[in-house]
């Protein structure tokens, strides 16, 4: 557990960077801080592994104050993680991810191994490994940076925006990465980001800064979007907090109806509004009006496993407003109505 107890920070110049912020980044978890630019963000992480000292105040690893582990040794178990991966570009990307290693002093063959071993964890063909850094693409070479954090296996990790330099399908893809290397590696992750989407998908909890190095907000990502501090923070979030709520939420309360699909040859009619048309193997083709008519697209959520989002979004990409519930093969495991939708829809409304 890190531990920021009434941390301030002054420059030389008399900026407070940093204004009395206690917190706690709890063990195994990623917490974010986010903020606009300006607000601390960056000073706050680097007063972690001591790059920057504070001016008031302490920060304390599994309760050992940071001030009193030398800087060297602090360094060995946290992993850095910087926006443009920082590699040294004279060396090939084994040696780059190596490079803790060696500074131990692991012999050369099992610090190699280890930075195979890493690049795989972090979804890169070990073809790469014989590159230089000129040769890896943007989103490829932050991979690289995680890898060479993870090298010695710290408990720490500190991440100062490190894909906000890449394109939004590679980001969202490096988001899924880490949470998936998390989800196995449970480190104690602190993760800077200005964006606060990135901030919600990732983060255990979530602290909001605001210029000046205030702690606006600290709370986990579902209570953030329902119940924001202040005005700052609501502004922050933006103006979608409703919709972006529903990502936390669950399917299994929507109601499914089983009794709505027909199969392609079907030319009946009945009262009800939609039908849903599948294959043989049961898997949907369009929606038909139930007393005849044109076809018309579905889109559909995968059941119990995406979120009530994910359901909206599929009843809104149809014109009869009902959504599929597939299973993880894409076959039909029931549709949600409009009425269901509704029905679900007022409950988290209700909260
Ligand atoms: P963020 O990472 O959230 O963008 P920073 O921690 O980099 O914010 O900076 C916080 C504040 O401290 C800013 O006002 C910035 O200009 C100021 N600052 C950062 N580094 C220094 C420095 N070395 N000397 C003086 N002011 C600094
Ligand atoms: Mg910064």
């Amino acid at each position: 557990m890190i531990t920021f107890d009434s941390v301030t920070k002054r420059y030389a110049d008399g900026t407070i960077a940093v204004d009395n912020l206690s917190l706690e980044a709890p063990t195994g978890q990623i917490t974010v801080f986010v903020g606009p630019s300006g607000c601390g963000k960056t000073t706050s992480l680097r007063m972690i592994n001591r790059m920057i000292d504070a001016t008031e105040g302490q920060i304390l690893l599994d309760g050992e104050p940071v001030q009193g582990i030398d800087p060297p040794t602090l360094r060995r178990g946290i992993g850095y993680v910087i926006q443009q991966a920082g590699l040294f570009p004279h060396r090939k990307i084994v040696d780059n991810v190596a490079t803790v290693p060696y500074l131990l002093g692991w012999d050369k063959k099992k610090a190699r191994d280890r930075a195979m071993e890493l690049l795989e964890r972090v979804g890169l063909d070990p073809k790469m490994a014989q590159r230089y850094p000129f040769q890896l693409s943007g989103g490829q070479q932050q991979r690289v940076g995680v890898a060479r954090a993870l090298a010695a296996d710290p408990p720490v990790l500190l991440m100062d925006e490190p894909f906000s330099a890449v394109d939004p399908i590679v980001r969202t893809s490096l988001q899924d990465e880490l949470l998936r290397l998390q989800s196995e590696l449970n480190k104690t992750i602190v993760f800077v980001t200005h964006d606060i989407d990135e901030a919600i998908k990732l983060g255990d909890r979530v602290a909001v800064l605001r210029v000046g190095g205030k702690l606006a907000q600290l709370a986990d990502p579902k209570t953030l979007l329902s119940e924001p501090a202040d005005d700052f923070v609501r502004e922050f979030l933006g103006h979608d907090r409703g919709i972006r709520r529903l990502q936390f939420i669950r399917t299994d309360g929507l109601r499914l109806r089983t009794d709505l699909t027909v199969p392609e040859d079907y030319s009946g009619s009945t009262a009800e509004p939609w039908l849903l048309i599948v294959s043989g193997d049961n898997r949907p083709i369009a929606w038909i009006p139930g007393a005849g008519g044109e076809r018309e697209p579905y889109g559909s959520f995968v059941w119990n496993r995406d979120s009530m989002r994910s359901a909206l979004d599929a009843a809104l990409l149809s014109p009869s407003g009902c959504a599929v519930a597939v299973d993880d093969d894409g076959k039909v495991v029931g549709v949600v109505t409009r009425e269901a939708m509704d029905e679900a829809l007022a409950v988290v409304a209700d909260g």
